[in-house]
């Protein structure tokens, strides 16, 4: 056994968490307060698991607070199904964190939230307290429009903002030659009554914005004048139709930090451009002190999938999966039903770190990760996917001994069951050849191999059918050589595996494998035409008994094959199980070979 702290890595550490360390060693801020601030268009990925990491993971390591929030300020776009999606997605990925081995721990602060009866704030409950389940209540930025707005209105009155007449398209030529439109001099009174107006539903969608007033030659084009607000008559998952305006993202999402308290706004580098916008936003209105600030960091990316909820949507609609939890979806859905745990995705979360430079993360790191953790954990079972007949010749035919097998080698106290043996068995088609190459250890004709758990068998004869196919492989076993038995220690080279036929269970076996052939296929063209067009293969496989019981909350390693999880389609009779990933990387191989 090794004591915790033997196994425990050090908490990370990167640009950002060095920044809060300072901020709290000067005393700059009381309480770090980040957050988590999805749009509700889509599902969330594994970038998103990222960004989830490093916000509740830093608020945990500093004693702090991440909220959830959902950046929903576009009702085009949103729906409530995405709403509901990204809560179960991130309270998945976050229950059960203080169990891992990542440097967490427990701050015994009490969720202070909770006392007061307030709405309770995603205040890491689960993390100080492993039992109990998170209360996902996120943030909405729809419900500050109030607040919004009167910032809005501050702004015009401040001579900062402007009621713009141009359309979208003049806009945006405009703003692209850093040119001042008609509107930009409006009295304050006139932009006050437009303003007013806009809100009342006065006018139709694009026929007016509102606009910040702050440089319209600035080299940065996000200070050329953004828009702030604009029209649309259009009802809002969450706010209804009470609203004929709605605020754009850098508007919205800077107040949304102020509003909530956050210190530490972290987001990825593209928005390293708008953070100029931010700071004004913040300087040109009357706020208290401290205000927050925003840092950014490298997105992640992954070979061999997208990674933007856009394209996803297109797979998704173009029917090239099955929805957005398709185990080949790089999506947390997607992931999670494809058997891959939270605690392994935090874990690649954490391992891949924080950089300020982009770059492209191998999955093979992620596949890595999660192989490490399934082979600490998952449960050994015989199951065969591709099957091949084989009988014992000398075995009696009423007879059936139920030998010991082994749960899991690297946890004795998985302990042992019993698997049925019996004269008639199911090996895999793979570990039979008929002339086989050098170095081929399983069987072959006149060969010897052992079965796991059970005995070395000969094989004698070969049975064809018409069409010269092999059904079935005639052995003898040395009923001698039983493992674990006194009576022989006779060796072959190979092992394989088997299920016996009689008591063989069938099920399901949905084979996953990456969904695309090439590595970046985003970099050019069509992304859609580097599909993968053996992403998933269906077997019916033939499992030993015990996995009659097989239960949602493990994963199982079909041994010598890959690692499995019980598909929700499953039901009383018709397991289902998910590839998760196979024990080897037959990837690497394939990219040697080319
Ligand atoms: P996408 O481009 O996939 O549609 P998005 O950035 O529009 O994603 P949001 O819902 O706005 O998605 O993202 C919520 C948070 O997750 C943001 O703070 C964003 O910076 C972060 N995030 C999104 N994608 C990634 C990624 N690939 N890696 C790390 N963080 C990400
Ligand atoms: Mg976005």
């Amino acid at each position: 056994m090794t004591t915790p702290s033997e196994n425990e890595p050090a908490a990370p550490s990167d640009f950002i968490r060095d920044v809060v360390a300072a901020d709290v060693k000067s005393g700059k801020h009381v309480e770090i307060h980040t957050r988590f601030p999805p749009e509700p268009n889509g599902y969330l990925h594994i970038g998103h698991a990222k960004a989830i990491c490093l916000n509740f993971g830093i608020a945990h390591e500093f004693g702090g607070v991440c909220n959830v929030r959902m950046d929903d300020t576009n009702p085009a776009k949103e729906e409530v199904e995405y709403v509901d999606s990204i809560l179960a997605d991130t309270k998945w990925l976050i229950n059960g964190w203080a169990d891992d081995n990542l440097g967490l721990k427990p701050t015994g602060k009490t969720p202070d939230t909770e006392l007061a009866g307030e709405k309770p704030d995603f205040h890491l409950s689960a993390i100080r307290n492993p039992k109990s389940e998170i209360s996902v209540e996120p943030f909405h930025a729809s419900d500050y429009f109030d607040q919004f707005y009167e910032y809005a209105l501050q702004l015009v009155r401040k001579g900062k903002a402007y009621v713009c007449d141009m359309t979208p398209e003049e806009t945006d030529e405009y703003r692209r030659l850093g040119k001042e439109g008609p509107s930009r001099n409006r009295s304050i009174d006139e932009n006050l009554d437009l303003l007013a107006r806009m809100k009342a539903g006065e006018f139709p969608d694009g026929a007016r914005t509102l606009r910040a007033k702050i440089d319209m030659s600035a080299p940065n084009i996000w200070l050329r004048d953004p828009v702030l607000y604009r029209i649309r008559h259009a009802e809002h998952h969450h706010t209804g139709n009470k609203w004929c305006i709605y605020p754009m993202y850098d508007f919205a999402h800077t107040l949304s930090d102020y509003i909530e308290g956050i210190t530490h706004s972290v987001c990825t580098l593209e928005f390293e451009v708008h953070r100029p916008l931010y700071d004004w936003l913040l300087a040109s209105l009357d706020l208290a002190h401290p205000l927050p600030h925003q840092y950014e960091f490298a997105r992640l990316n992954i070979t061999y999938t997208v990674m933007s909820k856009r394209k996803l949507m297109q797979l998704v609609n173009d029917g090239l999966v099955k929805g957005w939890d398709d185990p080949r979806m790089p999506t947390i859905s997607g992931l999670r039903r494809r058997g891959m745990t939270a605690s392994s995705l935090r874990s690649f979360a954490y391992n891949i770190g924080i950089t300020k430079y982009p770059s492209m993360t191998d999955v093979a790191v992620l596949e890595h990760t999660v192989r490490e953790e399934l082979n600490r954990t998952a449960q050994r079972r015989l199951a065969v996917l591709h099957p091949i007949k084989v009988v014992i010749t000398n075995y009696p035919e009423d007879r059936v001994e139920e030998l010991e097998a082994v749960n899991n080698p690297e946890d004795p106290s998985a302990g042992t069951r019993k698997v049925p043996f019996s004269r008639e068995l199911f090996i895999e088609n793979a570990d039979f050849m008929e002339t086989p190459p050098p170095k081929y250890f399983r069987l072959r004709p006149g060969g010897e191999v052992r079965l796991k758990y059970a005995y070395i068998i000969k094989c004698d004869e070969v049975v064809k059918d018409d069409a010269s196919k092999v059904i079935e492989l005639h052995c003898t076993a040395d009923l001698e050589s039983k493992s674990g038995g006194s009576t022989s220690n006779r060796k072959v080279k190979g092992t394989i595996h088997w299920v016996s036929a009689p008591h063989a269970i069938d099920a399901e076996a949905r084979l996953y494998d990456r969904l695309f052939t090439v590595p970046e296929p985003d970099a050019d063209g069509d992304f859609k035409s580097f599909i993968n067009p053996n992403s998933l293969e269906v077997v019916t496989a033939k499992c030993e008994p015990s996995l009659e019981g097989a239960v949602p909350e493990l994963r199982y390693q079909f041994e010598r094959l890959a690692y499995f999880a019980l598909d929700p389609d499953s039901r009383p009779g018709r397991l289902v199980f998910n590839r998760t990933i196979t024990l080897k990387d037959t990837w690497a191989k394939e990219a040697k070979k080319r």
